[in-house]
């Protein structure tokens, strides 16, 4: 997938204030105030920033925790993250293609990879197919 790459001063232009301290300067949403928590339709998630299709509703899980959670990206090479190393540690997860910071990465996800992508909705704009 080809890079983006622009300036800070563009992506403040850019993005929304709420979309730019969490894809550009590693914010967190509040837990259970965004608007894709609790969105059930089937579609797909893309980052927020640049457009990148991220996320499906297939892989899409409640965990109950306040963020839109997943147990899948739809291609691992979409997204870069480190690994988790045990219970709680988080990783950082971010947009191969822009460098968003998208959430973080928890190894207390269900079946089938037992792992949990903790997306901020901010990070995300979802198209239902
Ligand atoms: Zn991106």
């Amino acid at each position: 997938m080809e890079k983006i790459q622009k300036s800070e001063e563009e992506w403040r232009a850019e993005l929304a204030p709420d979309q730019y301290a969490v894809l550009r300067r590693q914010a967190t949403e509040p837990p259970f105030t965004g608007k894709y928590v609790d969105e059930k339709a089937d579609g797909t998630y893309s980052c927020a920033g640049c457009g990148a299709e991220l996320f499906t509703s297939e892989t899409k899980f409640d965990s109950g925790t306040g963020w839109p959670s997943f147990w899948k990206p739809i291609a691992e090479e979409n997204v870069h993250h480190g690994k988790p190393s045990g219970g709680y540690t988080e990783s950082e997860v971010t947009c191969i293609r822009c460098d968003a910071h998208l959430g973080d990465l928890f190894d207390d996800g269900p079946r089938p990879t037992g792992l949990r992508y903790c997306i901020d909705s901010v990070a995300l704009r979802f198209v239902k197919s």
